[in-house]
Order: C-alpha cells, then sequence, then structure tokens
C-alpha cells in the first residue's frame, strides 16, 4: 500500500554511530574512484573512447571517474530508442510506472550514505548538503509516483442528457532532459522521473561536472525496472550535443535547470520549427536566483543572522536559492552585521568534506572560482569588505565565506549572480524601501523576510516579488512536497518542481465527447 507522502528525514550527522557508517560509505566510494561509465542507448552500455573526466573539487588532481561522451550520432540512436520506447510506455498504467519510482526510491534509501559518499566526491558537497540532496531526489521519486496516480485520474467536466464526456491527461513524446552540478542528484532524479513517469522518454544529458552520480540513478532505475529505451543516457560536451538535443525535430520538451544565459538560449531554440517537426516544443526552465533576506526594525535579530549566515554559505552559495542580498533596516544594520560575521566565524570551517565533516567545501571547478574571486575583487571598489575574501586554489577549489558591508543596492555585487559563498548587505530606511530594494534585480526565485510586524508580512506577501517567500526562516532548502520551487521573471518559467501542478508539464489534456 502507497502510504501518503512524507519527506525523507535528514541523517544526524552528531550521532557517533552514523559517522562511523557515513566514513565507511566514504572509504567504499573512494575504492571506487576513477572507473568508466558507458552512456546507456536502448538499455545497451556504449564506451567511448573520448571521455568526460570528473574531478574532486576539494582535491583536484582526485579522479573521480571517466564518463563516455555521446556524439550527435548517438543522440540520434537515443531519440530512435525513446520513440520506440513511447509506443509501449505511454500504454503503461499509472500506478506501474509509479511502481519503478517508489522501488527506486527504496534502492536509494538503502543506499543513501553511499549516494551521499558519490555527491562529496563527485560535486564537493559537505556531508549535510550532500545528505540533503539524495533525500530531496528520494523525495521528488515517491512525490512525483503519488502525482501520477492522481493525475491519471483526470479531471471532472459536464456532461449533457445524450451526451458523455471525459477529460483526461495523456503524455507527449521523447524529451531532453539537462540538470545542473549543483544538486546532482537531487534535481537530475526530479527532472528525469517527473516526464518519465508522465508517460515520455527521456534523453538524459548530465552536467559535464558531475556525470558519475547522475550515471548511478540510470543504474538504479534500471534495476528497478525501468524498460530500456525510456531512459538513455547521454553525457557529452555541451558545445557538441547541447543545441542538438533542444533542436532536435523529435524532442517533445526540454527540462532544464541551470544558468540564465543557457536558458534563455534553449527557449529560444526550442522555439524554431524544425523541418519534419509538427507540435511545439515546450520548455521547462529554472535558472539564476539574486535571492534577498529582508530584517525589519522589529524582527528577532539572532534569527535573522543565523538565516542569512546559513542561506548564504550553505554549500557554498552554489544554489540558485542561496542569499546572496542582506537588506537590513538602518536601526536594526549594524547588530544585523556584527551577528552576521560573529556566527560566520564560529559556524564555517572550510576543507575537504571527503576528510571530516566541515561546513564548507571547494567551489565546484576552476572556472567557478575564478568567477567568484574577480566578484570578490569588484566587491572591494563597490563596498567594504566585511569578512573573508580569502581563495585558495593550490590543492582545491576553495573560497572562504566573504562578506561585504554599505553597498549599493544598485551594485553589481548586489544585482549579478555570483554562485558562490558571497553576501552584500545594504540598508534601507523602512519597510517599503526594503521591499523596492528587493524586488529591484531581474530575478525573482526566493526570498526571505525577518519580522515581528505581522502588516509588514502581509505586505510583502503579495509585493515582494518571488516565487519562494520565506517568513522568518532562510530562504534555501525547499522540500518537495511542501515547499515547490519556481520563479518568477528571469528566474524561469515558475514550473514549481516537487508541486501539485508540476507533472502537468509534460502531458497533454484531452476531451472526448460522445454522443448517444
Ligand atoms: N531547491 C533548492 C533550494 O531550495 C535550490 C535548487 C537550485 O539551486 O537549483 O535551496
Amino acid at each position: 500500500m502507497v502510504l501518503p507522502f512524507k519527506h525523507e528525514p535528514f541523517t544526524d550527522f552528531t550521532d557517533e554511530a552514523v559517522i562511523s557508517d557515513f566514513k565507511a560509505a566514504l572509504d567504499q566510494v573512494h575504492g571506487e574512484l576513477g572507473k568508466e561509465y558507458p552512456l546507456v542507448i536502448n538499455g545497451e552500455k556504449i564506451y567511448t573512447d573520448d571521455k568526460l573526466e570528473s574531478f574532486n573539487p576539494s582535491d583536484k588532481e582526485q579522479l573521480v571517474g571517466k564518463v563516455s561522451k555521446a556524439t550527435k550520432a548517438h543522440v540520434d540512436q537515443a531519440m530512435d530508442s525513446a520513440l520506440e520506447a513511447f509506443k509501449t510506455w505511454r500504454t503503461w498504467k499509472a500506478s506501474e510506472r509509479a511502481d519503478i519510482l517508489h522501488k527506486a526510491a527504496a534502492i536509494v534509501r538503502r543506499r543513501k550514505h553511499e549516494f551521499s559518499a558519490w555527491l562529496v566526491y563527485d560535486a564537493g558537497k559537505p556531508w549535510n548538503q550532500a545528505d540533503a540532496d539524495i533525500a530531496e531526489g528520494i523525495d521528488f521519486l515517491e512525490y512525483y509516483a503519488r502525482e501520477m496516480v492522481e493525475l491519471e485520474k483526470g479531471k471532472e467536466i459536464n456532461d449533457r442528457p445524450n451526451e458523455q464526456n471525459t477529460y483526461f491527461y495523456q503524455p507527449m513524446g521523447p524529451g531532453v532532459t539537462i540538470p545542473p552540478w549543483n544538486f546532482a542528484f537531487a534535481i537530475v532524479a526530479g527532472t528525469a522521473v517527473a516526464p518519465i513517469v508522465a508517460g515520455n522518454p527521456v534523453l538524459l544529458k548530465p552536467s559535464e561536472n558531475t556525470p558519475v552520480i547522475a550515471y548511478k540513478l540510470v543504474e538504479v532505475l534500471e534495476e528497478a525496472g525501468l524498460p530500456k529505451g525510456v531512459l538513455n543516457f547521454v553525457p557529452g560536451d555541451p558545445a557538441e550535443i547541447g543545441d542538438y538535443l533542444v533542436d532536435h525535430k523529435d524532442t517533445h520538451f526540454v527540462n532544464f535547470t541551470g544558468s540564465r544565459a543557457t536558458g534563455t538560449r534553449i527557449m529560444e531554440r526550442a522555439a524554431k520549427i524544425q523541418e519534419g517537426q509538427n507540435f511545439l516544443k515546450r520548455v521547462v526552465a529554472e535558472m539564476g536566483g539574486k535571492d534577498t533576506i529582508i530584517v525589519d526594525k522589529d524582527a528577532d535579530l539572532d534569527l535573522a543572522a543565523d538565516s542569512i549566515v546559513n542561506s548564504a554559505f550553505g554549500f557554498s552559495g552554489q544554489k540558485c536559492s542561496a542569499c546572496s542580498r542582506a537588506i537590513i533596516h538602518e536601526d536594526v544594520y549594524d547588530e544585523v552585521l556584527d551577528k552576521s560575521i560573529a556566527l560566520t566565524k564560529e559556524l564555517i570551517t572550510v576543507g575537504n568534506p571527503a576528510d571530516e565533516n566541515v561546513y564548507m567545501g571547494a567551489v565546484v571547478n576552476q572556472k567557478q572560482f575564478d568567477k567568484i574571486k574577480e566578484y570578490i575583487e569588484i566587491g572591494k571598489n563597490e563596498g567594504e569588505l566585511a569578512y573573508g575574501g580569502e581563495t585558495d586554489d593550490s590543492k582545491g577549489y576553495f573560497v572562504h565565506p566573504t562578506i561585504f558591508k554599505d553597498l549599493d543596492p544598485k551594485a553589481k555585487i548586489m544585482q549579478e549572480e555570483i554562485f558562490g559563498p558571497v553576501v552584500g548587505f545594504a540598508k534601507a530606511a523602512n519597510f517599503d524601501e526594503l521591499l523596492e530594494i528587493a524586488n529591484n534585480t531581474e530575478y525573482g526565485l526566493t526570498g526571505a523576510v525577518i519580522s515581528n510586524n505581522r502588516d509588514h508580512l502581509n505586505r510583502a506577501r503579495y509585493d515582494f516579488h518571488v516565487g519562494n517567500l520565506y517568513f522568518n526562516r532562510g530562504c534555501t532548502a525547499a522540500i518537495v512536497g511542501y515547499h515547490p520551487f519556481g520563479g518568477f521573471k528571469m528566474s524561469g518559467t515558475d514550473s514549481k518542481a516537487g508541486g501539485p501542478d508540476y507533472l502537468q508539464h509534460f502531458v497533454e489534456a484531452k476531451m472526448v465527447s460522445e454522443m448517444f
């Protein structure tokens, strides 16, 4: 029997027994580093000579794995197999497809620490962040399985005495999933299995930064009984196969999470009708954020500091939900800033999570490291460095938690997505101004208000223009089924992953009317 959905609990890393189990998982995965992984097309494992190499960001010489690279010809083969698989997969009952997701969730749950350990090496995730990523992946499997069974029931519409009308949902056809590296299990799982459970075969192109953990998911779904051709694994060089996947005439949808630049490029390309294409492509795009925590005059200032620090520095700020702007009422500005600096000093340790349970590991790669370093220099000119600023890429790509104060709300540091452990502080004179500044970026993903003023919270509910708004807590860590996730403006198509409307993006509604 399928019980009502409840999110996967998080692991308690203060428990000695848990710590020892987790270290054992890290050792086990350490023994498996450096292996080679294939493409998977129509259930067949294909090893290519040309490979993507994935390294541990915190120990950049350590090879995590080598993953085969798909070419355009492989994409064509994968699409052919997806089209073939669609013929039968579309006829499976929702509960039959859902069963595979439940089984996959159970397999991952049994091997939870092992999967988290892969994220420690592949993405540089600290233990608690890796654990939350795997828990979220399990949640996506469990949640979308249940949602599909509901969606299959269709909706009630009206009949007339001599007319029977039905309204139901059907799959669209094969499509492409292009997930990011920052939730290298959760978002890969969520964005692949949602269209799949809705009846659509998928071509999955994981990020070139984290292809190994994505392969692990493909293996689990196969073990859980997913028929061949329903999930095809086509990692590769984005410059070689990215556009090709999107442009393909048989791509019915593109489910993308990543940068604003790539997301808008996909929207544009998917709008063009290719030769032989007789339908419109759909794009689900989850893009960047420049997320703000507002601190009101009447607020719990310890809670404010805690929310800012953890939302800014969790996983080194490499979340599109991360707090990169703290906009504070001028009467409490100095106090919140001091508390945030003190908490950062006390709480945040930086090191290799494969060796110890640190708060922050390294950032994902050299490119991100260089970009963040550049923004730190920009911040020094635009405002005052209040804390941190150190970087070191001798062993891994380490960036220390960094706080800038007294910034102009229009400064680059306050407007552009950095995707690193950098937060800018600015002040405002009243709640109107706090809100105005919070809304002054082109993004609209997450935000939080720390306030004890009910009128102000009520105003923010309608006037703070973000898809995920939080009161008296941080602005990261949305949970599937509890905090459906997706943003406004240039943050994407507001498709609300992990929410009750998400599967609608991957189905067509059909009406059948019969006279009798
Ligand atoms: N859903 C995640 C959160 O709430 C962020 C996802 C992302 O960075 O893409 O923190």
